[in-house]
């Protein structure tokens, strides 16, 4: 590594919190799915900022968007309307088929408000008694790192000495029905869930699960509330993750991929009367919804039609996966995913997902470790045939590599 390089990573440091362990790599530069670094090596993106940039990275008509409005207009806050926010609305409800939508901007923040609305909700339209709204949730979760969201968390990690906790919430195994019909009471207002947990290492559930948690929801009068923060919009093959399943949320959460990456943007979209229950001055937030937002998010929706990006999703997950398959190797113990979310998990002998992310970034890939024996590879939505087959090729070559 030159002096450069090195000054970054110390710098970052000795003045950061270290909340987070970075591959030691200095980013300066993205294209498409290929960033570079500070020396000018180039690498494919596999983790897409968590699936951010399914777009690819500096889509140049998000791009042309962004810096078009920055020149115009970019922050009004809500006490005045601006020229965007209603084109936001009525494009997003067209493509999801919503009928309302509260704007936010980190995932988390859309999270949080879905948990206030169909509390309110459950006190005002189903009638549960004032401060004993349950909301039924999964183990192994991930929605965010808020102290809302921490409270119902799973993992030590993300808990250990924030608490003292927010109440109200139960917790039940992700793909069990019978699990979800046992823990519905008559305050259960919501059950909140990922269609697939991304953050756990990529765990899809059952076949069937979700139409079955859906005739729950509906036969006890409980908000079905899917986080697509991750799987939505495209990555899995299909707009929202939960048309594989053949379902509707009566909430979805988004986020991410709804700016394409170049700023944070998220939303509540509901199908019936939650969101309805927010009155002027109960919710809020002075970025959420503003006008340079809107024209990110409406140039991201856009970009990811008009270019095809979910076809491309499910036609270069499923060569993807079917190469990952291919690969004989003894560290491999299963290869999951749907569209372009895919997970390789090693066996615990294999030593660690972490050191074979840092052997693919000496082969020009990056890709992210997560819960130690898993490899998440998330490649942006625009990543070709060729592409896929050269990733291949060096994760054949990676996976089968000799540490000892
Ligand atoms: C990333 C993520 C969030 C949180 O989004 P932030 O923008 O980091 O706050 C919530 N839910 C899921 C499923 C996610 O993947």
């Amino acid at each position: 590594m030159s002096a450069s390089v090195i000054d970054f990573i110390a710098t970052e440091a000795r003045f950061g919190a270290h909340n987070y362990e970075p591959i030691g790599v200095v980013l300066s530069r993205g294209e498409g799915v290929w960033v570079w670094d500070t020396e000018g090596n180039r690498y494919l993106d596999c983790l897409s900022a968590y699936s951010a940039v399914s777009q690819g990275h500096c889509h140049p008509k998000i791009l042309a968007a962004l810096v078009e409005q920055a020149h115009r207009l970019t922050l009004t806050s809500r006490a005045f309307h601006n020229d965007q926010l209603a084109l936001f609305y009525e494009e997003i409800a067209a493509l999801t088929g919503s009928h309302k939508v509260l704007p936010m901007n980190s995932g988390a923040e859309a999270v949080e408000s879905a948990i206030k609305s169909v509390r309110k909700w459950g006190y005002e339209v189903k009638g549960v008694p004032d401060g004993q709204a349950e909301i039924i949730v999964c183990a192994n979760n991930f929605h965010g790192r808020t102290l809302g969201i921490v409270s119902f968390s799973t993992d030590p990690e993300t808990r250990t000495h924030f608490g003292p906790f927010a109440p109200g919430f139960r917790i039940i195994p992700f793909g069990d029905a019978v699990a979800l019909e046992d823990a519905i009471t008559p305050n259960t207002v919501a059950f909140l869930v990922e269609p697939i947990q991304g953050e756990a290492g990529l765990v899809i559930p059952p076949a069937g699960y979700f139409t079955k948690v859906r005739q729950l929801c509906t036969v006890n009068n409980v908000m079905l509330v899917l986080d697509e923060i991750q799987t939505g919009l495209g990555r899995t093959g299909k707009l929202l993750a939960e048309q594989h399943e053949g379902i509707e949320a009566d909430v979805t959460l988004l986020g991410k991929a709804l700016s394409g990456g170049f700023y944070p943007v998220s939303a509540v979209l509901s199908n019936n009367d939650v969101l309805g229950t927010l009155r002027p001055g109960q919710h809020g937030s002075t970025f959420g919804g503003n006008p340079l937002a809107c024209a990110v998010a409406r140039a991201a929706m856009r970009v990811l039609v008009e270019e095809g990006m979910i076809e491309n999703a499910a036609r270069q997950g499923a060569r993807f996966l079917e190469g990952l398959k291919g690969i004989r190797a003894n560290t491999i113990r299963e290869v999951r995913g749907r569209g372009l979310m895919l997970a390789v998990e090693l066996h615990p002998e294999a030593g660690g997902a972490r050191r074979y992310c840092e052997a693919l970034q000496g082969k020009g890939i990056l890709a992210k470790d997560t819960h130690e024996y898993t490899i998440r590879i998330a490649p942006p939505l625009v990543i070709t045939s060729d592409q896929v087959d050269w990733a291949l090729e060096r994760l054949a070559t990676t996976l089968t590599q000799d540490f000892s």
